[in-house]
């Protein structure tokens, strides 16, 4: 994960459940954050990485309980503007309203359910869509 850009931004987790967790069934998810910190996306991701780290945000449950099996970096990117662009996608569903947008207001929840026939080109294909709108202002 070296080539973490150390800007502020927005980032993407696809996470593997492969046992469940709390109400979330096995299968994919895509967890929509920002950072806006110090490090930024860097320091944030590498955070959401560590197999030791108390929990914190309501994220840490399920990188804890599941593997995350892609990290998509949007430099300067919004993390609603990646909910958006995926909930776009058939078959999308939210799981658990409110995880991890409790200080938005406009998505349902960042957290994503990704069905089985979701392949990873279409996923990569709607988060360029969001790269390319940030970049493109
Ligand atoms: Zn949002």
């Amino acid at each position: 994960m070296s080539g973490l850009p150390a800007v502020a931004g927005a980032y993407a987790l696809i996470i593997a459940l492969d046992a469940g967790s709390g109400s979330l069934a096995p299968g994919r998810y895509i967890y929509a954050g920002s950072a806006w910190g110090p490090g930024g996306i860097r320091a944030r991701v590498r955070r959401h990485l560590r197999t030791t780290k108390s929990i914190h945000w309501h994220v840490d449950r399920l990188t804890f309980a599941g593997d995350v099996a892609e990290v998509i970096t949007l430099p300067g990117g919004r993390e609603c503007a990646i909910v958006a662009a995926i909930r776009d996608l058939p078959s999308i569903t939210v799981p658990e309203p409110g995880f991890g947008s409790s200080d938005c207001r406009g998505c349902p929840a960042h957290l994503l359910r990704l069905p089985d026939t979701l392949d990873g080109d279409t996923i990569a294909r709607a988060l360029w869509t969001v790269s390319y709108e940030i970049i493109d202002r």
